[in-house]
């Protein structure tokens, strides 16, 4: 049985496995013709779902029963759901019927499919991350492991063109975001003193709402108002089956922009058919903003690393395919841009990945759920070998971590966050602190967690008097977790240490107290969301040092 790389974006998915030579294969959807499946569900009633293209046909006219970027929404604290005929859907089982629509695209071809490695953004936090794992389990995938989308793009990057220690820069302008990674593969020993190449990786930034949709978007005011000019009707006079007709053909139209100078487009516009033709320069002058904007995030993301000489830039996401992109990283990097399927490459280096962790066999989070290597792919599976003794994929931390305690050694006492564990940390990491009540006689601490995105050992202040996250910095991104509940006995000393531990793995993060008088450990841990009410008040909290 094969195992399979699947890239689930939030415009586009994309399923892959390595094929009988080793070399990594799309598994093509013969139904959309396209090598993707447009990640847009539509429930078109209670005995009919519909996912990918013909979904998306939908958006216009039957908008409320059409449910599309849904990556956006998964493992959001406060998550939204989705009520069709009477039934309620989260953004996991959103997802996991995109998912399942991927696993019947093998299926229909003949292939076997249960061991996936699915694909998540870099900046994915550890709720989405599990949430995205959970979508998988849903669909019946035993999920392997889930891998960084620039990291898989590197993968692939390397996998046909190996090259010593580089450092890439991953320009991933998706369908609905923009991701800027830097990424660095370095020579190193792993513990059985071999020579391995290490991903790693340095830097993110980008957008999460900008993408080829903006450019859908330009195209599509640019071509209402060219229909509107020729009948003489207003935008709102245009009926919801024209718009949904120049929305089906905005695509279609921007595709054709990417390899022909012009492209022609016939909308019936309330009953009259119209002609309008675009140029790729009318397209790349009304976009032109759109393309400055990406290349800001590079300015800043490639500050935030300031260290770093880029050796490479691959251009990934199928909005890429569109010369102006190529052109203006071009212009920045001149020489060192790589391009090589685009809408790909993230699924390709899943599939890599996969079947590397299936040769190792358990040395890695996951347990391939069948551990006999089917014939069919053994050519695969020997390349993926050679690909073992070259790589490894370290998993690092994606955020920072640490609980929020009482530093009462201040002139005036005052609640900080002090970072256990530090965004880029190799996982699992683990650390461990004491601490003491706040009072003698104190009833229970309410410690909460939280995540974000500093480097700093302690932030200050981190949250405000109501117990919210409070954005001192916008970029360290506090978020609260939850809280762990530690019920401290009677006649409780505030000389009693706590010891406190975090620990962060693929699978979440672990916070765990124990009273080292009693020897009791608490591990409950309460996640906002579900139905807690977090203290608010900094009564039950714990101070940081012994009088
Ligand atoms: P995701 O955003 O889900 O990661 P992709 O990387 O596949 O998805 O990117 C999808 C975006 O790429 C869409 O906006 C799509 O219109 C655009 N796209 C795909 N092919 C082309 C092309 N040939 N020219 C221009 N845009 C394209
Ligand atoms: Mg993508």
């Amino acid at each position: 049985m094969s195992t399979y790389g699947i890239d689930l974006g939030t415009t586009y998915s994309c399923i892959a496995r390595l094929d009988s030579n080793g070399n990594p294969e799309v598994i093509r959807n013969n139904e959309d013709d396209s090598n993707t499946v447009a990640s847009v569900v539509f429930f078109e009633n209670e005995n009919n779902v519909v996912v990918g293209q013909a979904a998306k046909e939908n958006i216009e006219t039957d908008g409320d029963r059409v449910v599309q970027f849904v990556k956006r929404e998964i493992g959001k604290p406060d998550t939204r759901t989705y009520e069709f005929d009477g039934k309620t859907y989260t953004p996991v089982e959103i997802s996991a019927l995109i998912l399942t629509r991927l696993k019947n695209l093998v299926e229909s071809q003949g292939g076997e499919i249960t061991d996936v490695v699915i694909t998540v953004p870099a900046y994915f936090g550890l709720e989405e991350r599990s949430a995205t794992k959970q979508a998988g389990e849903l669909a019946g995938f035993n999920v392997l492991s889930l891998i960084n989308e620039p990291t898989a793009a590197a993968l692939s990057y390397c996998a046909r063109q190996f090259q010593e220690d580089r450092t890439i820069l991953v320009y991933d302008l998706g369908g609905g975001t923009f991701d800027v990674t830097v990424v660095k593969m370095s020579m190193t020993q792993n513990d059985s003193g071999k020579d391995v190449q290490k991903i790693n990786v340095l830097a993110t930034g980008g957008d999460d709402r900008l993408g080829g949709k903006d450019w859908d978007d330009k195209l599509f005011e640019h071509i209402l108002h060219a229909c509107c000019d020729e009948t003489g009707l207003t935008p709102e006079e245009v009926e919801a089956e024209t718009r949904q007709d120049i929305r089906s053909k905005v695509e279609e139209a921007k595709r054709k922009l990417s390899k022909k100078q012009s492209a022609k487009v016939r909308i019936d516009v309330n009953g009259s058919r119209i002609e309008i033709v675009i140029t790729r320069a009318d397209f790349e002058k009304m976009t032109s903003d759109k393309v400055a904007q990406t290349m800001n995030f590079v300015e800043s993301t490639l500050q935030k690393v300031p260290d770093a000489v880029i050796d490479t830039v691959l251009l990934v996401g199928g909005s890429t395919y569109m010369p102006m992109i190529k052109n203006a990283v071009e212009a920045k990097f001149p020489g060192k841009v790589q391009q090589h399927d685009p809408d790909q490459a993230v699924a390709k280096g899943a599939a890599i990945y996969a079947s590397m962790l299936v040769v190792e066999e358990g040395t890695n989070s996951g347990t391939p759920s069948d551990k006999k290597i089917d014939g069919e792919i053994s050519g695969g599976v020997e390349h993926a070998e050679q690909l073992t003794a070259k790589f490894t994929v370290e998993d690092q931390t994606p955020r920072s971590f640490g609980p929020g305690v009482m530093d009462t050694k201040a002139n005036k006492p005052r609640y900080v966050l002090e970072n256990f564990i530090k965004i880029g940390e190799k996982m699992p990491a683990v650390f461990t602190k004491t601490y003491y009540p706040l009072e003698n006689n104190q009833e229970r601490v309410r410690l909460r967690a939280f995540e974000n995105m500093s480097t700093e050992d302690t932030l200050i202040p981190c949250v405000d008097e109501d117990g919210n996250p409070q954005a001192t910095d916008p970029a360290h991104n506090v978020k609260l977790l939850g809280e762990l509940i530690v019920n401290l006995p009677p006649d409780t000393s505030r000389d009693t240490p706590i010891e406190v531990t975090f620990k962060v793995d693929a699978s979440g993060v672990h916070v765990e107290a124990v009273n080292t008088k009693t020897k009791e450990v608490f591990e409950t841990f309460l996640r906002t969301g579900s139905d807690i009410d977090v203290e608010k008040s900094a009564v039950h909290q714990l101070r940081i040092s012994a009088d």
